[in-house]
Formats: structure tokens, C-alpha cells, sequence
């Protein structure tokens, strides 16, 4: 088998490039290891309304599960912060549907889709990657190609096979667990957010309304936190009186939150989506990063296919970072700030920040939120959450 471009790993970010590239009339294969793509999910399903039109997906109910209209944010003292929006602001997604569909997508635009293939290794001739091994329904096969594309998610292998430097440290990383469940008595129109240092230490736990009366409930914690997720998330649900035997799922993954590949190209490799830590580390939100990411880095396959020269694939990495890196860096920034403050800082925050849009806070756009925050005086007299107006700055 030979083809221009081989991706590996058919989440969000891989379909996006072999959408985006078969769409220019090039070879593309995309293989994943999961019998059916999509499935298990390890997501809270929740994606900003944006990314539908931005990226040319079409807004197909067949995976969208429910309209949210804002969120609601909790503090650890039982303050809450409410954001209710007249239009839709985000949808909770099936995502064994949405990554199958997303899959569909390049398969129609041309594009060969391999599920339960596995990428086992790269081919080297020369020094150069010329393709990978991979096993198809347990089968050894080789698949030889010009651009190998790494979108395999958080423990991206293949990236490392190629030589690029994927590694961090534990504590880069968020622990999730999570219940796919039935759940009544919150407002399924709104997301929910819970902030705490015995809820969630560094993190929140979620739910996100499917139904009426089902939703993802989650948490995500510090992966080298002594407890595990599961533990938080269970003693979050006894402490809310929350029955927790009517369960349909049980998700758990790792999220990366800690920074981001500064090289996201290696001569005719490119590592895009988890596999290159490009989340959101505020929310731990990747689908929108890889999307974008996915974006980006097909332009340049484009342009290097046609130009015939591999160099400018580096302009992934240099578009990437003027783009998206330079604003999540700054959002990291701020989430290592916030991940200090005490539970009584928390419940001043969203005590004051009633009103702010959840967008501007998540997205690094800050100037509102501190001038709100200036005018409260248990901000002013706190040097710890000056601190935190410092980096917001
Ligand atoms: C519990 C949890 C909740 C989350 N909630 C949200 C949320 O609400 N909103 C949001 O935006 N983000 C959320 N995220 C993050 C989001 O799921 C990821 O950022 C997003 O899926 C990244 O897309 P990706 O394409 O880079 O990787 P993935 O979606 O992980 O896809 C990688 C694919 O590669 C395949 N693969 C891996 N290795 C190989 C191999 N060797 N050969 C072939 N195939 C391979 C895998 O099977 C997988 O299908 C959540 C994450 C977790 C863990």
C-alpha cells in the first residue's frame, strides 16, 4: 500500500486532515486501532457551537445530543456564578457517532479508512520515515507513504517511533474519571461546574446534560494526586446525595494540561491534536484545539504535496504557535496560578465574577474579568489574588 499521507488515530484531529487533505485531490489513508471509530468515548462531550461553520462539519443531530445555553459554575461555599445565553453556546456531542462521522467525512472526500489497524512502528530507509507498520484485524501490514501524521491521541507512540520528544512529566497531566449516568435535578439546558480543593483538587467536576435526566458527570484532578479521580467523583456524588447505581457508562482517561510540543514537526511527521498536548489547560477542552490544529496542519500538507517540498511543512509548527500556542500559553500561565488558590479565593472569585462571560475566562481574554475583579475589596487586600491579576494582565 502507498499513499501520500498515512494518519494515524481517527479521534478528531486525524478525520480533520484526511478530510481536509483527500479533499485536494491527494492519497490519504486513515487507520485507527478501535474496531468501531468512536468507541469507548473518553470525553465530557461538551464542544463551543463555533467549531461547526469554522470547520466545515455539518450540524447533524444525529450527534448532537442536547443545546446547551450557558453554564453554571459552583463554588466551594455554595456560591454560584451563572452565564445563560438567549442562542445556543455549545452542544453536548455523541462522540461515538461525531468521530465515526468525522471519519465518514474524509472517507467521502477520498480518503481510505482503516479501523482495528493498529500503527506498530515506523519504516526507516535511509535515516528517512517512508511509512508505517501496522497490524490490520491482527494481520502485519506495511504502509508506505510521503507525510506520516501522528494523531493519536494523549499517548501518542508513533510521534515518540519517529523521534520527536512527546514526553512530560505526571503532573502535566489531568486524571478524569467519569459516569455516563442518570441524573436528575439540574437544569439540562446549562453545563455545571463544580471548583474545590476537596471537590476537585486543580480541577472540576462536571456534568454535562445529555437529557433531560442523563448526563456525563465527571471529574478531572492532578494525575500525581495521592487519591484517585474515581475516589473524588464518588465522594462528590455520596456528599450531594447523588444514587449512583444507575450507571451507563464508565469513561476514564488523561488529559494533557501541561504545556505543549514546542516541535510539532519532524522532516515528514507531524504530531497534531493530544498527541502534540494541544488542549485548552483551563478546561482541559481538546476537541476544539485538535480541530484547529488539524486545520493548520493539513494546509501545509496541501501546500508541500504541491510544492513538492517537505520544508514547508515546518510552517505548521510556526502557524500553530503564532496562532493558537501563544494564547494557550497564556492561558497555562493563569491555570497555574489559579491551581493555588485556596477554597475561600474560589468562592470570592465567583462570588464577584457574576456576569462575566464563561468564554472570556476560559479563552484568555481577561480584561473585563479584571477590572470586575479591581473593584472588589477582598481582592485588593489579597497579595495571593493580586498574584492572579498579575498573570491575567
Ligand atoms: C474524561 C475526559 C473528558 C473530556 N471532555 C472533553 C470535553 O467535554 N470537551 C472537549 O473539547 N474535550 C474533552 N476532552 C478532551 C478530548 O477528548 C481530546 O482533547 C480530543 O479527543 C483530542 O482529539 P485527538 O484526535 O487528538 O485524540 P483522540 O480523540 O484521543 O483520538 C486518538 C485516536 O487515535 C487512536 N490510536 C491511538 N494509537 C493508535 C495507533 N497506534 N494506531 C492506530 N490508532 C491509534 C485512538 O484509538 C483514538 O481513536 C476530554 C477528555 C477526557 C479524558
Amino acid at each position: 500500500m502507498k499513499y501520500d499521507v498515512v494518519v494515524v488515530g481517527a479521534g478528531i484531529a486525524g478525520p480533520i486532515v484526511a478530510r481536509n487533505v483527500a479533499k485536494e485531490g491527494h492519497s490519504v489513508l486513515l487507520i485507527d486501532k478501535k474496531p468501531a471509530i468512536g468507541a469507548p468515548k473518553q470525553c465530557a462531550e461538551g464542544i463551543n457551537i463555533g467549531v461547526f461553520e469554522k470547520h466545515n462539519i455539518p450540524y447533524d443531530k444525529r450527534f448532537i445530543n442536547r443545546e446547551i445555553y450557558g453554564a453554571r459554575l459552583y463554588s466551594p461555599s455554595g456560591y454560584t456564578l451563572e452565564m445563560r445565553y438567549s442562542r445556543v453556546s455549545g452542544v453536548i456531542l455523541e462522540r461515538k457517532v461525531f468521530d465515526k462521522m468525522l471519519a465518514f467525512y474524509a472517507a467521502r472526500a477520498g480518503a481510505d479508512v482503516l479501523p482495528r489497524t493498529e500503527a506498530t512502528d515506523v519504516i526507516r530507509e535511509d535515516g528517512k520515515i517512508i511509512g508505517i507498520k501496522a497490524k490490520k484485524e491482527g494481520e502485519p501490514i506495511e504502509i508506505r507513504a510521503d507525510i506520516l501524521v501522528a494523531a493519536d491521541g494523549v499517548e501518542s507512540t508513533i510521534a515518540r517511533k519517529a523521534g520527536i520528544n512527546t514526553y512530560a512529566p505526571p503532573h502535566e497531566f489531568d486524571s478524569a474519571y467519569e459516569y455516563e449516568m442518570l441524573i436528575e435535578g439540574f437544569d439540562p439546558d446549562l453545563i455545571h461546574l463544580w471548583f474545590g480543593n476537596n471537590v476537585a483538587p486543580r480541577g472540576y467536576v462536571w456534568v454535562f446534560p445529555k437529557d433531560e435526566d442523563r448526563a456525563n458527570v465527571g471529574v478531572g484532578i492532578n494525575s500525581d494526586n495521592p487519591m484517585t479521580a474515581k475516589y473524588y467523583l464518588d465522594k462528590w456524588l455520596k456528599e450531594n446525595n447523588i444514587p449512583f447505581k444507575k450507571i451507563l457508562e464508565v469513561n476514564v482517561g488523561v488529559i494533557p494540561v501541561g504545556g505543549f510540543l514546542k516541535e510539532l514537526v519532524k522532516n515528514n511527521v507531524l504530531v497534531v491534536g493530544d498527541a502534540a498536548r494541544q488542549v485548552n489547560p483551563m478546561h482541559g477542552g481538546g476537541m476544539a484545539e485538535a480541530m484547529e490544529a488539524g486545520a493548520i496542519a493539513s494546509k501545509w500538507i496541501v501546500e508541500a504535496l504541491k510544492e513538492e517540498n517537505f520544508e514547508l511543512l515546518k510552517n505548521y509548527t510556526t502557524e500553530w504557535w503564532e496562532k493558537d500556542g501563544k494564547r494557550l500559553e497564556r492561558v497555562l500561565r493563569v491555570r497555574k496560578v489559579v491551581e493555588h488558590l485556596t477554597d475561600e479565593d474560589l468562592d470570592v472569585f465567583i462570588q464577584t465574577l457574576s456576569g462575566i462571560d464563561a468564554e472570556k475566562i476560559a479563552g484568555g481574554r481577561y480584561s473585563e474579568v479584571i477590572k470586575t475583579l479591581l473593584k472588589h475589596p477582598k481582592v485588593l487586600m489579597s497579595p495571593r489574588r493580586i498574584a492572579l491579576l498579575k498573570e491575567l494582565l
